[in-house]
């Protein structure tokens, strides 16, 4: 159930394909990229004589590294690690590192494509970028991180700058290996260049509200949706996806605006609890203590764990896909739809198939983009780098606030370009072509670049 592209696209789709044979996560977020702007090179012809579009789609530079580290019983392992530059005609590329051991150059590019639009929409002056690697972090010591973030950074240094190139976190990277990250950068570069990172501790650099921003982010997008369709978040039923970072702050952003948090879940499988989730205890679980999110329903009574469950079987009003690309696909959508869902916003990047969109979108139900729904980590980061450059610290209630600030205009934004093109209520069309303008104008301005 893909789509159709307009007649100028679709050739332009055809030439990325071939270009980049195999990477389907990238092909999937130029398509539903490709699939609204349509209408906007008839408004604007000039776009497709000066190629934009095509440009857009080619990253400025992509760097493939080895990255050699020891273990603790001394045995050697070599990972591959990325870093796509893809676009810098905002400001530095921005966008995190991701360690899992599925990352491959299509995840990176997905990501890295689809952050430069995000970046664009915050209205920050951030360009995109992404990288990551195919090391798994899961059950190694610190040491263990510590030895591969210092040989990931031993190459990666020379590709940075704060006013080049600005990594974060992602799946798999905190402020753990963030501090790994930074120390080694610091020492081969001997400078102390806080705007190099983001997502550093408060001690040394860091913001407040950045490791909650990207879930509280979320969350001020759906109370917006929902504002937009005279209805709150107040007395709503939750369920989200994962247990990382971006989960746990969804989570207490919604509870905060009256909601229930009745589910959420991880890779192995779902965390039911009808009472309302004890955020505290997962907190302890997943931030303090490094356990898996089963082990929770050892300690809550009336709660339990399903091994390999399906998380979106369990009715709610409101679903925030929080883990990964891919995880709510059209079957997921049509269980949600049945239930009574009324609204879905993307913490991760892409959670939902293309088909899953296109049928929230079909029902009519309030669908947030990650672009758009999820933009408020890469936001603070951006802050993060404004206090780091006047050598300042926020307080956490100023810091919040502008995020807040920044969501509420993003929901604008996005919601009147929908109108405005035709789609009205439409967040999908809205986020691509106000982030697309945006960089199209600058990147025209700049000449062929
Ligand atoms: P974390 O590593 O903190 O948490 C990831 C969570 O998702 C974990 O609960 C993990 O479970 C689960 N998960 C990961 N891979 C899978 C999988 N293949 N199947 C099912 N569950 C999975 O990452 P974040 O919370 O930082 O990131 C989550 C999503 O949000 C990603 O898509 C990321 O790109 C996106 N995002 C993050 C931002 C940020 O500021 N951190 C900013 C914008 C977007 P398990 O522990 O079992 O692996």
């Amino acid at each position: 159930m893909v789509a159709r592209l307009d007649e100028k696209l679709e050739p332009i789709f055809q030439d990325v394909l071939h270009r980049n044979p195999g990477e389907s996560e990238f092909h999937q977020a130029v398509h539903e990229v490709l699939e609204t702007l349509g209408p906007v090179l008839t408004k604007y012809p000039n776009l497709v004589d000066s190629k934009i579009i095509q440009r857009i789609c080619e990253p400025e530079r992509q760097i493939i590294f080895r990255v050699p580290w020891q273990d603790d019983k001394g045995e050697i392992h070599i990972n591959r690690a990325f870093r796509v530059e893809f676009n810098s005609a905002l400001g530095p590329y921005k966008g995190g590192m991701r360690f899992h051991p599925s990352v491959y150059l299509g995840i990176i590019k997905f990501l890295g494509f689809e952050q430069i639009f995000k970046n664009a929409l915050t209205g920050m002056p951030i360009g995109g970028g992404k990288g990551g690697s195919d090391f798994c972090p899961k059950g190694k010591s610190d040491n263990e991180i510590m030895r591969f973030c210092q040989s990931l950074m031993t190459e990666l240094y020379r590709h940075l700058g704060e006013y080049t190139d600005v990594p974060a976190g992602d799946i798999g990277v905190g402020q753990r290996e963030l501090g790994y990250m930074f120390g080694q950068y610091k020492r081969i570069t001997n400078r102390y260049e806080s705007g190099v990172l983001t997502g550093k501790g408060l001690g040394w650099g860091g913001s407040r509200a950045r490791t909650e921003a990207t879930g509280y982010g979320t969350v001020y997008f759906v109370q917006e949706m929902l504002k937009a369709r005279n209805d709150s978040l107040d007395g709503k039923t939750v369920v989200v996806s994962g247990s990382g970072n971006v989960a746990i702050y969804a989570m207490e952003k919604a509870m905060q605006f009256g909601a229930k948090i009745i589910a959420c879940s991880d890779s192995s499988g779902i965390l039911v609890d009808e009472a309302g989730i004890d955020l505290q205890l997962v907190k302890r679980i997943k931030e303090v203590e490094r356990r898996r999110i089963s082990t929770y329903a050892d300690e809550k009574p009336g709660s339990r764990y399903v091994k390999a469950g399906n998380l979106w079987s369990v009715p709610c009003d409101v679903a925030l896909p929080c883990a990964t690309q891919n995880e709510l696909n059209g079957s997921d959508a049509k269980t949600l739809i049945e239930n009574g869902c009324i609204a879905v916003a993307e913490g991760a990047n892409m959670p939902c198939t293309t088909e899953a969109a296109q049928m929230f979108q079909a029902a009519d139900i309030a669908y947030g983009p990650g672009k758009a729904a999820n933009a408020g980590g890469v936001a603070t980061s951006a802050l993060e780098m404004q206090q780091n450059a006047s050598r300042d610290s926020w307080t956490f209630e100023h810091t919040e606030q502008r995020l807040e600030d920044i969501m509420i205009n993003i929901h604008r934004n996005c919601f009147e370009t929908a109108a405005e093109f035709g789609s009205p209520g439409n967040y999908v069309v809205g986020a691509n072509i106000t982030g697309f303008l945006k960089v199209a104008r600058a990147m025209d301005a700049m000449g062929l670049i």
